[in-house]
C-alpha cells in the first residue's frame, strides 16, 4: 500500500523500506536536480563563513576499497554537516595521479622485469603515455565508488596532480625553498629500494618495517702493532666492511679484555658472557677492564687492503681505521663495539662527518660496486655478503656465521629490504626549520590525543627531507644547471623556460622526457645548461595541494583549510607534508590547517588487514551492488570511535544498522497513514497552535522535550567527531524513545476517529511532524539516501513551500521552551516502573493485553509521586484499572497476587480476571481492527458506517462481548455491530485478521 499523499517525483513513500530502490532513485534525483551544485551555489551566495577544504588526493593505482570508504564517508558528513550549518565549503576532489605507486601498476601492466629493462624496450615517452591510461582508467572507479556513496565531492572542480598547471604551482614551493636557502644539493645516506631503483624518503621507510632474515656475523679486527690482540664485532650486513672507515665505542662503559687460548680479545664487559656462549667458548678470563674512552685512537689492521686499493690509500690518514667514541653505540646488545661503514649508514654517515673524513662510496646509482671496490666491483652490493664472508675466514678473523631474523626496513610497495648508501640527492633542509614546524603543529586540533602524540614524535625527528627520485612519472625538478660554470637555476614557470630556452622541444609538458630536451642558456658565461635528472617526491607533489589546487584569490581566502581527514598512516605522509610545504611557503609558523582527524584502518571481520593476497580486500563500488550506502555509511560512523581500527563485517550492516533506518521509516509510514486520514496540515496545525488549544499532552511534552537534549548532544559530538557516540544518541532516540515508548502512549488516541477528538489527533501529528522532521535533518549527513527521499515524499509533499532539498535545510538546534528537566524524570520513573508490571504478568502469564482490576505500587515516595502524576499514562500502558500506593511490602497471599520487583520497587497484580475485564479487553482489541479497515476501505473519520460484522468467533466469545456492543458501536462508528460464528452471505468483502492466533473475519458495510 502507497501512502495517501503520492508524490510527484519517481520517490515515493512505499510500505517496505527497500533502500537499493530507494538509493537508486535518489541517485538519480541528484543527477537530474543538479542538487550538488545548487547546494554549493546557494552556500556560495550566503553563508555564515566560507571553510577551506583540500582534499587528500587518493592514488590512483587501485580501485577504491572499503578502506578508502570510511574516510570518504567521514569526509561527505562533515561537508553536509557544515553546509546545514550555512557555510560553503571548497569541497572538490583532487587525485594524486604521479609518482611509484602508478609507475609500479604500469610495470604490472606491462609486464617488466625492472625498470631498465621496460625502458629500454617501450621508451619513456610511451611508458609516460600508459601511465595517464592507467591513472584515467582507475579514476572512473573511483568517481563511480563516490557516486554509490553518495559523496557531495564536486568532480569537476578536481585537481590532478601531474598537469602542469599544478606542477607549475607546486615549483613555487621549491622557489621559496631556494630563496630561504633551504634546497641544496647533498650528498646523504640515505634508503635506496634496489627494486625500484629509487631513494625513500624517511617517511616511506617507517612505513615497511617486517620481520626479515640476514646473516648474523661474528668476526675479529686485529689491533695493530699487537699480533694476537682482537676487536670482537658483530654485523648483519658484512657487505658495508667494504666501506668500513671507524670502529665505535661508547666512551662511558667498561670494556673487558679477555684471554681466550693464546689471544687477547675486546669487547663490552657486560657482553662477554653471553657472546661467550654464542660463540660456545668455556674457557676465557677477564685480565683487565678499560673504559670506552681509552680505546679512542687504537688503530686496526683494515683486513682487506690488498683487495681495495683505495682502502689502503685511505689507510694513511691517522683517523682512518681506528676506534672513535660514540654516545649511539649501544652496549647491551652484540659485542657493544660496531663497526662504521659511513657510505652505508646514517650514524655512520654523521660520526664520519663529525671527524670530516672523506667520503668512501664506490658504488652507482644502481647499487653496485664501481671500480673502486677493488675485487667487489660489478657486484651489486647486497650480494658480495657471502664473498665477504669467505675473505674474513680465509684470513682466519671469522668467528661465526649464521642467520638471525630480525625487524627491518623494507620497501612500502615492493616489500625489498632497503640499503642505505651515500648519493648525490636534492634535500629540502627541513632539519633547520624544525622549530617553527613544531609550532605551526601545535596550532592544530587533533580531536584525539594518541595520533597527535604519534604525530608529534614523529615530527620532532625533523629529519632533512630528500625530495629527489630516480623515477619518471612525476613532477621533475626545475634545476638545470651549466656544464662550463656549473651555475645552478631554479625555473617556475613554462613561460620562464620559454623564455632561457636555448633548444625546446615543441608542445612540451612538465614531463619526462620533454622537459629534458628543453635546454638553458647560463646567464653567467652563456654556456648550456641541463636539468638535473630527478623527478619529485610524490609526498612533495601532493603536499603542494592548498597553493597548487587553487588560484592565488582563493588560496587567501581558503587556506589555512579548516578540517582535514586523513587515515592514520599519513602523519608520516600526507599531513607531515603539506605541514612542512605551506611552512616554508609562508616563512611562518603557521599550518595549512586548522584541524585534521587522523583516522584509524579498516580491517576484514576476523581483524585482519585487507590484501590482495588474503583476498578479503572488499571493493565498495561491488559492495554497493548488494548493500546499502546509507546502511554502510551509518555502519561506518556507528560502530565504533573514528580512530580505532574497524573491524567491517558486511554480516552487521543487517543487524542494528538496517533496524535503525527501517524504523525511521515506519515512523514515517506510520505518520502519514494516520496524518493523510485526518488531513493534518503543517502549516496551520502547528506546535504553536497545538499548544494554543491545550492540545498537547504529557507524552508530546516529555517526547519535544528528549528532542531537544538530543540535538544538543548530536550536535556537540558530530562538532568532536564523537560520530559513534552522537549516532547511538539517535539511535536511542529513534528505537526506543519514539518507536518503543511514545508511539504506544499515543497510539489510542489515534485510533479513535472521533470528529470531537480530532484536534487532540492533529496535535500528535504536529508533534510528530517536528520531531521526525528534524530527525530527518540530523541524520542527513549520516544517511542522505533516506533523508532525502523522506524530505520528498513526506515533507514536501504536506508542505511545498519547503526547499528543493533537505540539503539546503538548516542545521536544527535546541529549543530552550521545550526543555523540561523534570517531565523528563517523571517520565523516566514511569518508564522503569512499566517493566516491572510486565514482568509481574509474564511471570503469572496474563497477557498485556488483558484488563487487569488492580496494582499496588509499594516504592519509596518520589516513585509513588512521580507515578501519580502520570497517573492516566500508567494505567493505559498497563492496562489496569485501578493503582493503589503502599510504603511498606504487605504479607502477600501469591495466590491472589503476581509479584516482581526491581530496585527499591515492588508491584502486586490483582490475578483474578472476572468476564467483565475479559470482556472488555476482547471488543477493544477487536475495535481497534475495525478502526484500521475503515481507514484502509477509506471511510472519512466523520462518516458513520452502516453496519460492521465480526464473524468465525468462539460462542464463549460472543457471550463476553455481548455487553460491550453498544459501547463498540460508538468507538467504531457504526450504526450497528454484529458478532457471529460463521460467515453469512453480504454485499461487503470480509477481511481476514487474527486474534490470539485465531483467524477472525471482518466486513464494513
Ligand atoms: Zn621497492
Ligand atoms: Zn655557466
Amino acid at each position: 500500500m502507497t501512502a495517501k499523499f503520492k508524490a510527484n517525483s519517481n520517490l515515493s513513500l512505499t510500505q517496505r523500506y527497500n533502500p537499493l530502490e530507494l538509493e537508486t532513485e535518489v541517485r538519480a534525483f541528484w543527477e537530474k536536480n543538479k542538487t550538488l551544485k545548487t547546494l554549493a551555489e546557494t552556500r556560495q551566495k550566503n553563508n555564515v563563513g566560507m571553510l577551506g577544504y583540500v582534499e587528500g588526493p587518493p592514488t590512483m593505482n587501485g580501485i577504491p576499497h572499503v578502506g578508502h570508504a570510511r574516510g570518504r564517508v567521514i569526509k561527505d558528513f562533515h561537508y553536509r554537516f557544515k553546509t546545514m550549518q550555512n557555510y560553503y565549503i571548497s569541497f572538490w576532489a583532487g587525485w594524486d595521479t604521479q609518482g611509484l605507486p602508478v609507475e609500479l601498476e604500469v610495470e604490472k601492466t606491462l609486464g617488466a622485469k625492472n625498470k631498465k629493462e621496460l625502458i629500454a624496450r617501450v621508451g619513456e615517452e610511451a611508458f609516460v603515455e600508459e601511465c595517464k591510461k592507467s591513472i584515467m582508467k582507475y579514476h572512473r572507479e573511483w568517481v563511480t565508488g563516490d557516486k554509490m556513496l553518495g559523496l557531495f565531492i564536486d568532480h569537476d572542480k578536481a585537481y590532478y596532480t601531474h598537469e602542469d598547471r599544478y606542477i607549475e604551482r607546486e615549483w613555487h614551493y621549491l622557489k621559496r625553498a631556494w630563496e630561504q636557502n633551504l634546497l641544496g644539493e647533498g650528498h646523504y645516506v640515505v634508503a635506496y629500494c634496489p627494486h625500484c631503483q629509487t631513494s625513500l624518503s624517511n617517511a616511506e621507510v617507517g612505513l615497511g618495517y617486517k620481520e626479515v632474515e640476514d646473516p648474523s656475523m661474528h668476526f675479529k679486527f686485529q689491533v695493530r702493532g699487537k699480533e694476537k690482540e682482537f676487536f670482537i664485532v658483530w654485523t648483519t650486513m658484512p657487505f658495508t666492511l667494504i666501506t668500513d672507515l671507524i670502529i665505535g665505542v661508547n666512551p662511558k662503559e667498561d670494556y673487558a679484555k679477555v684471554k681466550v687460548g693464546i689471544e687477547t680479545w675486546i669487547l663490552a664487559k657486560q657482553r662477554v658472557e653471553p657472546i661467550m656462549e654464542i660463540l660456545e667458548i668455556e674457557d676465557y678470563k677477564i685480565v683487565e677492564t678499560v673504559k670506552g674512552t681509552e680505546l679512542v685512537g687504537t688503530k686496526y689492521e683494515y683486513p682487506f687492503n690488498d683487495l681495495i686499493p683505495k682502502q689502503a690509500e685511505l689507510d694513511q690518514h691517522p683517523l682512518i681505521h681506528t676506534a672513535v667514541a660514540e654516545d649511539f653505540v649501544d652496549v647491551t646488545t652484540a659485542t657493544g663495539i660496531v663497526h662504521l661503514a659511513p657510505a652505508n649508514g646514517e650514524d655512520d654517515y654523521s660520526a664520519a662527518q663529525k671527524r670530516e673524513l672523506t667520503m668512501f662510496a664506490p658504488f652507482d646509482e644502481q647499487a653496485f660496486f664501481t671500480e673502486e671496490a677493488g675485487k667487489f666491483a660489478g657486484h651489486f652490493v647486497r650480494k658480495t655478503d657471502s664473498m665477504v664472508v669467505e675473505e674474513l675466514e680465509n684470513r682466519g678473523l671469522l668467528l661465526k656465521i649464521d642467520k638471525v631474523k630480525h625487524e627491518y626496513p623494507t620497501c612500502w610497495r615492493s616489500h625489498h629490504k632497503l640499503v642505505w648508501m651515500a648519493r648525490r640527492e636534492y634535500f629540502i633542509w627541513t632539519n633547520k626549520i624544525n622549530k617553527k614546524v613544531m609550532q605551526a603543529a601545535q596550532t592544530v586540533k587533533y580531536f584525539y590525543e594518541s595520533p597527535k602524540n604519534r604525530f608529534f614524535s614523529f615530527l620532532k625527528e625533523g629529519k632533512p627531507w630528500c625530495i629527489s627520485r630516480d623515477r619518471i612519472w612525476g613532477s621533475p625538478l626545475p634545476i638545470w644547471v651549466c656544464e662550463e660554470c656549473g651555475k645552478k637555476t631554479l625555473v617556475t614557470t613554462k613561460q620562464e623556460l620559454r623564455e632561457k630556452a636555448l633548444e625546446l622541444p615543441d608542445n612540451f609538458e612538465l614531463h619526462k622526457p620533454w622537459i629534458d630536451r628543453v635546454i638553458l642558456k647560463c646567464q653567467k658565461c652563456g654556456g648550456k645548461m641541463s636539468r638535473e635528472p630527478f623527478v619529485l617526491d610524490v609526498w612533495h607533489n601532493s603536499g603542494a595541494s592548498p597553493y597548487a589546487r587553487f588560484s592565488d584569490q582563493e588560496f587567501n581566502t581558503l587556506v589555512p583549510t579548516n578540517f582535514l581527514t586523513e587515515a592514520v598512516d599519513q602523519t608520516r605522509g600526507w599531513a607531515n607534508s603539506l605541514l612542512l610545504e605551506h611552512v616554508i611557503l609562508t616563512g611562518k609558523p603557521e599550518a595549512p590547517y586548522e584541524e585534521f582527524l587522523f583516522q584509524g584502518f579498516v580491517l576484514d571481520a576476523k581483524g585482519r588487514k585487507m590484501s590482495k593476497s588474503l583476498g578479503n580486500v572488499l571493493e565498495i563500488n561491488s559492495l554497493l551492488h548488494e548493500k546499502s550506502a546509507d546502511i554502510s555509511r551509518f555502519y561506518f560512523l556507528w560502530k565504533c570511535s573514528p580512530i580505532d581500527s574497524m573491524n567491517f563485517n558486511p554480516n552487521e550492516l543487517k543487524g542494528r544498522p538496517y533496524q535503525v533506518l527501517s524504523t525511521l521509516y515506519h515512523l514515517h509510514n506510520f505518520f502519514m497513514q494516520n496524518a493523510g486520514y485526518d488531513n493534518f496540515n503543517p502549516k496551520k496545525h502547528t506546535l504553536n497552535w497545538a499548544t494554543k488549544q491545550n492540545n498537547l499532552k504529557d507524552p508530546d511534552k516529555w517526547l519535544l522535550s528528549k528532542l531537544q537534549g538530543l540535538v544538543k548532544e548530536f550536535t556537540e559530538k558530530a562538532e568532536e567527531c564523537e560520530f559513534n557516540f552522537a549516532l547511538s544518541k539517535l539511535e536511542d532516540y529513534v528505537v526506543n524513545v519514539l518507536s518503543r515508548e511514545y508511539v504506544p502512549m499515543i497510539r489510542k488516541d489515534l485510533w479513535s476517529d472521533d470528529p470531537e477528538t480530532l484536534n487532540r489527533r492533529l496535535a500528535v501529528y504536529s508533534t510528530l511532524w517536528y520531531t521526525l522532521k528534524r530527525l530527518v535533518l540530523l541524520s542527513n549527513p549520516t544517511t542522505p539516501f533516506i533523508s532525502e527521499t523522506l524530505y520528498q515524499t513526506v515533507y514536501k509533499q504536506l508542505d511545498d513551500s519547503l526547499l528543493e532539498t533537505v540539503n539546503l535545510e538548516t542545521w536544527p538546534t535546541p529549543d530552550k521552551n521545550l526543555q523540561d528537566d523534570t517531565l523528563e524524570e517523571t517520565f523516566e520513573i514511569l518508564l522503569k516502573t512499566l517493566p516491572i508490571v510486565y514482568s509481574a504478568r509474564q511471570n503469572s502469564q496474563l497477557k498485556r493485553r488483558w484488563p487487569l482490576a488492580k496494582v499496588v505500587v509499594i516504592a519509596p515516595k518520589n516513585i509513588q509521586k512521580a507515578i501519580q502524576k502520570l497517573e492516566p499514562l500508567f494505567l493505559e500502558l498497563a492496562n489496569i484499572k485501578a493503582v493503589e500506593y503502599v510504603d511498606k511490602l504487605p504479607e502477600v497471599d501469591s495466590e491472589k497476587w503476581a509479584v516482581a520487583y526491581e530496585d527499591e520497587t515492588h508491584v502486586l497484580l490483582d490475578k483474578v480476571r472476572n468476564e467483565t475485564l475479559e470482556g472488555e479487553g476482547l471488543m477493544r482489541d477487536l475495535a481497534r481492527r475495525v478502526q484500521t479497515l475503515r481507514k484502509e476501505i477509506g471511510f472519512s473519520p466523520t462518516d458513520i458506517v452502516e453496519a460492521v460484522y465480526i464473524a468465525e468467533l468462539e460462542p464463549k466469545d460472543i457471550k463476553l462481548l455481548n455487553p460491550y456492543i453498544p459501547e463498540m458501536e460508538g468507538l467504531v462508528r457504526a450504526k450497528k455491530v454484529q458478532v457471529t460464528e460463521n460467515r453469512v452471505e453480504l454485499d461487503a468483502e470480509w477481511h481476514e485478521d487474527k486474534l490470539d492466533k485465531k483467524k477472525v473475519f471482518m466486513a464494513v458495510t
